[in-house]
């Protein structure tokens, strides 16, 4: 079965973690899904189980972190899982959470890198799909930019500015394929300055927040005894959020990604005015030249003796 065709998971795997904001434990469980049903979570704890895919069209909040809903109950933080399954090349999963939010880890998307290796890969039957820029689209809010304009592959530049002495001006830019995720990306820790982190606590958030889930910057120093595991940790991480973000497009991205300033508002917008201006084409990943093509296979090694999956 050719690497150009859609993958899932080989068999279901599950971590338990704590909410950012609850503080509460929570369980997440990937599960095998059929080729074309793209990524679905499921709330597994209300009365009935809903199913919300993860697409654009159910984003219904984007000030803290990216939250879906459907028929009144969301699912907060989906964008670290959703970012670990666009670079392990998983197509179709279904993604079980026991609670209003996907448990933050260690607030990188290493944990969910290493659960997709455990469980490991099956092809399907169908073609891998590629959504590939066709047209430039720009979205802007005051002076935070997120741009897209269509090239080979997919590369992000991304630049922050937090006026603070440790943040300043972090820019990076990136070919990034799943490789590339796992080495550079995947282990960069979500951040928050600490006045935040006691304003959020007053507000009754931010309960599970701890240096073990979050790079924590007061004034002048990084309060987590253990340093940064980069030294541009933050913009890293920015990046991070944004390819999981963009997942929400229901097919790998091809294109160049500037973002200036963005966040989880400007990517979900930057997303859906792809699709509102119809500046993407839906393309088989087998019609691209074969080294492009090389970028969009899953990168993590086939189960072993697991047939193929429907
Ligand atoms: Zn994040």
């Amino acid at each position: 079965m050719s690497q150009n065709h859609q993958h899932t998971l080989a068999t279901h795997v599950s971590s338990e973690g704590v909410g950012l904001h609850t503080g509460a434990p929570i369980r997440l469980t990937l599960r095998p899904a059929d080729a074309g049903a793209g990524i679905v979570f499921r709330r597994t704890d209300v009365a009935r189980v809903v199913e919300i895919p993860a697409r654009l069209s159910h984003v219904v909040d984007t000030r803290l972190a990216t939250m879906i809903g459907r028929d009144g109950v969301t699912l907060s933080t989906v964008e670290h899982v959703l970012a670990a399954l666009w670079a392990c090349g998983v197509d179709n999963a279904v993604v079980d959470v026991t609670g209003p939010e996907v448990p933050v880890m260690d607030g990188s998307a290493g944990p969910w890198v290493e659960l997709v290796e455990q469980a490991g890969l099956v092809a399907q039957t169908a073609a891998r799909r590629v959504a590939r820029v066709a047209a430039p689209v720009e979205v802007r809010d005051g002076d935070k930019r997120a741009s897209v304009r269509p090239g080979v592959g997919l590369s992000v530049a991304c630049a922050i500015d937090f006026r603070h002495p440790l943040i300043t001006q972090q820019q990076l830019s990136l070919t990034v394929d799943g490789e590339v995720f796992r080495k550079d990306l995947a282990h960069a820790r979500t951040f928050g300055f600490l006045h935040e982190v006691e304003m959020l606590r007053k507000a009754g958030l931010a309960r599970g927040g701890s240096l073990e889930n979050a790079v924590v910057v007061d004034r002048e120093c990084i309060m987590n005894p253990e340093g940064l595991r980069f030294q541009d940790e933050f913009v890293r991480h920015k990046i991070l959020d944004a390819l999981g973000d963009l997942y929400l497009l229901g097919a790998p991205m091809m294109g160049c990604v500037e973002l200036h300033k963005a966040g989880h508002a400007l990517h979900v917008a930057l997303g859906r005015a792809i699709l509102q201006q119809d500046a993407v084409e839906w393309i088989l990943a087998s019609d691209l030249p074969a080294p492009v093509a090389a970028r969009y296979r899953p990168r993590v090694k086939p189960a072993q003796g697991v047939a193929l999956a429907g």
